[in-house]
């Protein structure tokens, strides 16, 4: 199961969204907002349990507090552990649904994975039948965020713009629309991007796996 896969039991009741004046202006906040736990980079965040394994899983939501700690902690999305390796500046792998290569500069909500991990997930998980793409990334700052930007009179959501449903829309730290955003995700912007193909995968995955035997016999000894 996905470690950022969301289920039933984690998804809690919303409170009314409000207009507010904060530190940086006008904006949207919580009726009973908690300060700490309800806003982060300036924008105002869905809320949700922390419930992993508990009800059913829902393949096509992701659990925002483990996106968000993924996003932070450089966690594979798939298994929860870390990606980063002994040397702090190796690049990360990321693997995005679609049929279009990653871009440089291309910003995204999906946390960066392992090798075995990402083999595993596209043969695996329908959606990337359709198409995926896979590139090593040599640098992922924070861009902003992921989520749903209210209308300033209605205090209702506005529609994704070139919308396809379920899709968020894409909120940098530094567009004042933050403060008008209900965020779900982490967004961050992906550079010095490397292509990877099938065959690469595979062949980094088997790399990963003789890796960890090696470590393995190294601790026994
Ligand atoms: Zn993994």
């Amino acid at each position: 199961m996905p470690y950022v896969t969301a289920w039933d039991a984690e998804a809690v009741r919303q409170p009314k969204v409000v207009r507010r004046i904060g530190r940086g202006g006008e904006g949207i906040g919580f009726e009973d907002e908690n300060p700490v736990t309800d806003r982060r980079h300036e924008a105002l965040w869905v809320r949700s349990a922390l419930a992993q394994g508990c009800g059913t899983p829902n393949f096509r939501g992701v659990n925002s507090p483990r996106q968000k700690r993924a996003m932070r902690y450089s966690l594979c999305q798939i298994c929860g552990l870390t990606v980063l390796g002994p040397g702090a500046d190796e690049p990360t792998l990321h693997l995005l649904g679609g049929d279009t290569p990653i871009l440089e500069g291309e910003t995204t909500a999906a946390p960066p994975l392992h090798a075995p991990c990402a083999v595993e997930a596209i043969e695996n998980c329908p959606p990337l039948g359709r198409g995926w793409a896979a590139a090593l990334v040599d640098y992922s700052p924070l861009w902003g965020v992921a989520g749903e930007v209210y209308d300033r009179e209605t205090l209702k959501p506005l529609p994704i713009p070139e919308g396809r449903p379920g899709d968020l829309t894409y909120v940098s730290v530094n567009d004042e629309k933050i403060r008008w955003t209900l965020a779900s995700f982490t967004a961050v912007s992906l550079h010095g991007v490397t292509p990877v193909s099938m065959n690469e995968l595979r062949v980094m995955a088997a790399e990963d796996a003789r890796r960890a035997a090696t470590g393995a016999t190294a601790a026994r000894l």
